[in-house]
């Protein structure tokens, strides 16, 4: 893995061709290769780009298949807790950050919302904050009433895709509270009303 990583970047230095790259990328995202690549660099960009959000966030890497009916490993980052999302993005890799009691509920409930998002932009979401405990919130300089504490809110942000172009298609589609954070590299959604993604506005919107 770091290996291809590393490879990737010396060919950069080098100015390799645009199908060596794409031979990388598709590599790394456990792909076949293909003798024509479209837009490499994107996609090598937003690989490295996810990689620093969530090293949990390229789909491909994470065992197959999401059973409800089993429990959740909430020790193992890369257990599933929907069909497309892991604990390690729930927790970004950091165990005080590790959900209990109700707000299980709330993170699972957002968790299934987020699914359908990802299903209906049809490529990969990386996720930079979901849960964060009051102590956390305070320490990253979270509002007081975060949604994030509750579990139900998360900053997520199209891998290998255009922040913007994402944030404006999910706001239009996103019946719940968004913050339009693009321009930091995000944006926030929340389940404060209960709603989710339902394919229309919400009443609540803000910037950062
Ligand atoms: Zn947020």
């Amino acid at each position: 893995m770091s290996n291809l990583k590393e490879a990737a970047i010396n060919l950069i230095a080098r100015k390799a061709t645009d199908i060596q790259l794409d031979d990388i990328v598709r590599q790394l995202q456990g792909l076949p290769p293909r003798p024509e690549g479209d837009e490499p660099l994107k996609k090598l960009f937003g690989y490295i780009e996810a990689e620093k959000g969530s090293s949990a966030a390229i789909e491909s890497q994470r065992p197959s298949g999401y059973d409800p009916t089993q429990p959740i490993d909430w020790s193992n980052n890369n257990a599933k807790i929907s069909k497309y999302f892991t604990v390690g993005e729930v927790t970004q890799q950091d165990p005080r950050r590790i959900p209990k009691g109700d707000v299980i509920k709330q993170v699972l409930k957002l968790a299934l919302e987020l699914d359908k998002v990802r299903e209906a932009w049809g490529k990969p979401l990386g996720v930079t904050s979901w849960y964060r405990p009051e102590a956390i919130n305070f320490a990253v300089g979270g509002s007081t009433y975060s949604q994030h504490i509750q579990g139900h809110a998360a900053d997520i942000y199209p891998i290998g895709g255009d922040t913007y172009e994402f944030q404006d298609w999910l706001d239009s589609r996103w019946g719940d509270a968004l913050g339009y954070g693009a321009a930091r590299g995000f944006v926030h959604v929340d389940m404060r009303d209960g709603v989710g993604f339902n394919g229309q506005y919400g009443s609540v919107r803000w910037n950062y």
